[in-house]
C-alpha cells in the first residue's frame, strides 16, 4: 500500500460532504503526477466495446477462481476492500460470452457496455478502495478489478479469515425468511466494517450465487445477458442484481459455497 498516493486519490473523490469531481489543480498536477506514477490514479482511457470484451475475457485467463476467493476470503479480517471484487469480477469475466456490440438502447445487450466510452480508471480504484467496488457487472470495471489484482498482491486466507467466512454464512443463514439482501447485511457483522461495505460482500456473494433466487441466477453457472437482467431498482434502490432479489427464504447455495469457498 502506497499511502501517499491513496490520500491523493482520496482527496480527487471525496471531501467532508462526500462526492468530488477532481479538477485541473485538485489533486496538484504533481500530486497526481505521483499517484499515477504509483498505480493509484489513471489518465483517461478510449476503449472500444469490443477492445474490451477482449480485454475481459483475458483477465479472466489471467487468474483462477481459487485465487479470486482467496482474495475475497483475505479481505474479511484486514479490510483490505480492494481484493472484495477480485471474486465477482473473475466469475462475470470467465462466463462473458465472446461478441461484438450488440446495440440497444441502454448499452450492449449482452453486457451493458457502451460501444466506445472513455474508462476512468481513477473513479474504479477510488470505489474499490472506500468500498470494496460498486458497479460489479460494468464490464469496464470488471476488467479493472483483474487487472489491478494480476499488478498487484495476492493475499492468502489466515485461519481468522476462514473463521469469519464460516461466521458469516452461518449468521445469513440464521436470517428470517423473510429478509432481503438490503436488511440482511446485518448479518455481516462478524466483520469489522460498515454498512456500505456489507451491502458491497452481499452483492458479491449473490453474483457468486451463493446468496441465490433461482429465478434470478448469478454469474457462477453462466452469464446472464444484460438485456436479461430483471431491474430491481425500483424496489431496491441500493442493490443491484442479482442481490436485489434474494430473500433468506430462497436459502443459501451450499453447492455455490462449495464451489466458490472450497477451503474447510
Ligand atoms: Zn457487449
Amino acid at each position: 500500500m502506497d499511502k501517499r498516493a491513496l490520500r491523493i486519490l482520496n482527496s480527487a473523490y471525496w471531501g467532508p460532504t462526500g462526492w468530488l469531481k477532481p479538477t485541473a489543480d485538485r489533486p496538484p498536477p504533481e500530486d497526481r503526477a505521483y499517484a499515477e506514477q504509483a498505480g493509484y490514479m489513471f489518465p483517461p482511457l478510449a476503449i472500444g466495446h469490443d477492445e474490451l470484451i477482449a480485454l475481459v475475457r483475458d483477465a479472466a485467463d489471467q487468474t483462477t477462481l481459487r485465487a479470486a476467493s482467496d482474495a475475497f476470503v483475505a479481505s474479511l479480517s484486514t479490510r483490505s476492500l480492494r481484493h472484495r471484487p477480485v471474486l465477482s469480477s473473475f466469475l462475470v469475466a470467465r462466463s462473458m460470452p465472446d461478441h461484438t456490440y450488440l446495440h440497444s438502447d441502454y448499452g450492449c445487450q449482452v453486457c451493458g457496455a457502451w460501444p466506445d466510452r472513455e474508462v476512468d480508471r481513477s473513479i474504479f480504484n477510488f470505489e474499490r478502495h472506500k468500498w470494496g467496488g460498486t458497479r460489479f457487472l460494468e464490464p469496464a470495471f470488471v476488467w479493472f478489478a483483474l487487472d489491478r489484482f494480476a499488478h498487484e498482491d495476492q493475499p492468502e486466507p489466515t485461519a481468522e479469515d476462514q473463521r469469519i467466512r464460516r461466521q458469516i454464512l452461518s449468521d445469513l443463514a440464521d436470517l428470517p425468511p423473510k429478509a432481503t439482501a438490503t436488511n440482511g447485511e446485518r448479518a455481516l457483522r462478524a466483520m469489522r466494517s460498515n454498512q456500505d461495505e456489507r451491502l458491497g460482500v452481499m452483492e458479491i456473494l449473490a453474483i457468486a450465487d451463493i446468496l441465490q433466487d433461482p429465478a434470478h441466477p448469478g454469474f457462477l453457472n453462466g452469464f446472464v445477458p444484460f438485456a436479461e437482467r430483471e431491474d430491481v431498482t425500483a424496489r431496491h434502490m441500493d442493490l443491484g442484481y442479482p442481490a436485489g432479489w434474494w430473500r433468506r427464504s430462497h436459502g443459501i447455495n451450499a453447492t455455490a459455497v462449495d464451489a466458490v469457498f472450497p477451503q474447510p
